[in-house]
């Protein structure tokens, strides 16, 4: 049986997409689940917090979309994580005008993946803050989106240029891509306005928001600096319980 892959995805910048990814495939393999997580995002944060350094990368995502390598040869092992990691930096910058004049490149990630899906039972794609040609193979590549948001004034302003690009990636490239759900991180509940967007949150896209919530937590904004997912990091944090709740949701467990 071949992977289920999800792309998190939200082109505005810091709402937890890097967060989410990470500890949600950590949460994963916790579940006894063979993962990998790809980082699709020049800033390697997915990689850094996995615990390995982007620096020195001989084969990364870019190698990989550019076809200068095979997909096996640029798996890496997150030891502190417990998945498979497909690595990136900065290199990745240049892709998105590399690419332009090559065949086929809205699916070279979802050809790649092609080749390994079937050793996998999730995997998870880290796109950056932007509806670019990376984020295009993110959502080409995947069964479904996973949203990420904080409950802030714009966000629901900011969905619908995702919602649009979605539609887009549907009748063009990728016609079964679904949303798998809308995610609310560092949520703090004594916010009324929190509160406010939320309800209009569900109001709009109903069961398709998970109820799951992630909350601000430090824990969670301090895991990564030491190269672990926080779901491990710190067990008993109440960022850690709520990305292991997540785990559960997605895998369609009681919540
Ligand atoms: P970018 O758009 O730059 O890729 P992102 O959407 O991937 O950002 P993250 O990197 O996951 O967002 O999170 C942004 C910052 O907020 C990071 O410093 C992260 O550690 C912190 N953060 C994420 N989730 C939480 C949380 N639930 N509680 C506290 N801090 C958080
Ligand atoms: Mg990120």
């Amino acid at each position: 049986m071949a992977a289920r892959i999800l792309a998190i995805a939200n082109q505005k910048g810091g709402v937890g997409k890097t967060t989410t990814s990470i500890n949600l495939a950590s949460g994963l393999s916790n579940a006894g689940l063979r993962v990998l997580l790809i980082d699709l995002d020049p800033q390697g944060n997915a990689t850094m917090g996995s615990g390995i350094d982007k620096r020195p990368l001989h084969t990364s995502v870019y190698e990989v979309l550019l076809g200068d390598t095979k997909i096996r040869n640029a798996l890496h092992r997150s030891e502190s994580g417990g998945f498979d990691l497909i690595p990136a930096n900065r290199e990745l910058a240049g892709a998105e005008v590399e690419l332009v004049d090559l065949s086929g490149r809205e699916d070279r990630l979802k050809e790649a993946l092609a080749e390994i899906d079937s050793e996998y039972d999730y995997i998870l794609i880290d796109c950056p803050p932007a509806l670019n040609l990376l984020t295009v193979n993110g959502l080409t590549a995947a069964h479904a989106v996973m949203i990420p948001m904080q409950c802030e004034y714009y966000a629901l302003e900011g969905l619908t240029d995702l919602v649009e690009t979605i539609k887009k990636v549907r009748n063009h490239l990728n016609p079964t891509l679904e949303i798998e759900g809308l995610l609310r991180t560092m949520y703090d509940a004594r916010n009324t306005l929190s509160q406010q967007v939320s309800d209009q949150l569900r109001k709009h896209f109903g069961n398709k928001v998970y109820r799951t919530i992630i909350p601000r937590n430090v824990r969670l904004a301090e895991a990564p600096s030491h190269g672990v997912p926080g779901i491990r990091f710190d067990k008993q944090s109440k960022g850690a319980i709520a990305y292991k709740a997540l785990a559960d949701e997605v895998l369609g467990k009681p919540v």
